[in-house]
């Protein structure tokens, strides 16, 4: 290969990847826009059991576990507050946990280990622009040099630069008209640390997750119809005071005691990626939610993420024409990460009308691409 991989971003996806191709020595240069990583503190997030089959691949799962909590068991509450339904998480594997942790965490965790395995990541770095050439790519920086590598791979995120130079045709996220609150409460709320509390509102949906320390994390889903002014890029709506339009739609009961307890309260507009073209061209690619960005319902985004960087660095280290290597990545990602767009937006109710439907992959075939022992079909 001549030059590094270069990766637009330090997110999840990017620095997952960075950890995979070290691990098959492959030189790896990683470019993060933001200067730091205090963005995004307060947004957590579960990671399923294939997301951590995929950590362990990277080598990375006892990191993540250090500075993740333990999840145990899903638990169903109706309105009057009555347990209806309890079930082990995993399917009662014991073997690989659910864990539970900030988004933020999370990215930092990975980006450290990668830094401490060798890799070079510049904070601060935006990649502008790429241009193609026979032996690779030009990768064009914000206010600083450009760089050249035999790949440019955007895992740059919902809004990725890297997916509109592939295809300048790319659409722009869907807002399916639907926003998430979520944040951190002392002192309310009460359940074992670690089971998953999903509470039956008058809302989409709001659950709770109890943590060692005695704080509860949680989330709601709330319809929001997209107003026709809606501007296509901005994901944060300007809300003064979102602790106190959550709880007007809320109402009563343990998910408002909650909420009304909270020390921090943030909200984003959901958005999605129903219809996204190709994933690469002229070596250039992109993973992760720059790929295939779901609404949240599933649960599974971050957890895509790093099954694509696991299979994408495999991909790599098995086929040493880099486009061949595109090729087969996107032959085993495509259909289930297109199933998991179409499923978490018809989870949230609002379906991804004309949508290819994807195609759900059987556990034994995933663990196969997941193991890092075994090759790639
Ligand atoms: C409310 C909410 C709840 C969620 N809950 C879950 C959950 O429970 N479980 C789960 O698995 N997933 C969940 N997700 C989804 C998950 O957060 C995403 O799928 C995941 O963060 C995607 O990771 P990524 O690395 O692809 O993108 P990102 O995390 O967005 O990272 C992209 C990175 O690229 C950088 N970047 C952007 N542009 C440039 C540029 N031009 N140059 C250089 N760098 C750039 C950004 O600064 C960022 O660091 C949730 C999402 C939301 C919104």
């Amino acid at each position: 290969m001549s030059g590094p991989v270069v990766v637009s971003g330090a997110g999840i996806a990017g620095s997952a990847l960075a950890l995979g191709l070290a691990r098959a020595g492959i030189d790896v240069v990683v470019c993060e826009a933001h200067p730091d990583d205090g963005a995004d503190a307060g947004a957590f997030l579960t990671l399923a059991a294939n997301g951590v089959r995929a950590l362990d691949a990277l080598d990375a799962a006892d990191a993540v576990a250090a500075v993740s909590d333990e999840m145990t068991d899903l638990r169903v509450f109706d309105a009057t507050g009555a347990e209806v339904h309890r079930s082990p998480l995993g399917g009662g594997d014991e073997t690989v946990r659910y864990r539970c942790l900030t988004r933020a965490v999370l990215a930092r965790t990975l980006r450290d280990l990668a830094v401490a395995r060798g890799v070079e990541v510049r904070h601060g770095a935006r990649v502008a622009g790429a241009t193609p050439g026979a032996d690779g790519v030009t990768v064009h920086l914000d206010g600083a040099d450009d760089l050249h590598g035999c790949l440019l791979v955007g895992a740059d995120g919902l809004h990725s630069p890297v997916r509109t130079i592939i295809d300048p045709q790319a659409e722009p996220p869907r807002p399916i008209g639907q926003r998430v609150y979520y944040g951190s409460s002392h002192g309310a709320g009460t359940g074992r640390p670690g089971d998953f509390h999903v509470f039956r509102t008058g809302v989409q949906a709001f659950a709770a997750i109890p943590t060692p320390d005695g704080r509860t994390r949680w989330f709601a889903r709330v319809d929001d119809p997209v107003p026709d002014d809606a501007v296509p890029d901005d994901p944060v709506p300007d809300d003064a005071d979102p602790r106190a339009a959550l709880l007007a739609v809320l109402g009563g009961g343990t998910a408002a005691e909650i909420v009304a307890a909270a020390e921090e309260t943030f909200v984003t507009d959901v958005h999605d990626l129903p219809h996204v073209g190709p994933w690469s061209r002229d070596r250039m690619v992109v993973i992760g939610d720059a790929a295939h960005a779901a609404s949240p319902a599933t649960g599974q985004g971050a957890t895509m993420a790093l099954e694509d960087a696991v299979v994408l660095a495999k991909a790599l280290r098995q086929d040493p024409a880099v486009d061949a290597a595109l090729a087969r990545h996107e032959r085993l990602r495509r259909g289930r990460t297109q199933a998991n767009v179409v499923a978490s937006a018809a989870m949230s109710g609002h379906p991804a009308e004309g949508a290819d439907p994807g195609e759900t992959l059987p556990d034994e075939v995933l663990h196969t691409h997941l193991d890092r022992d075994r090759p790639l079909p």
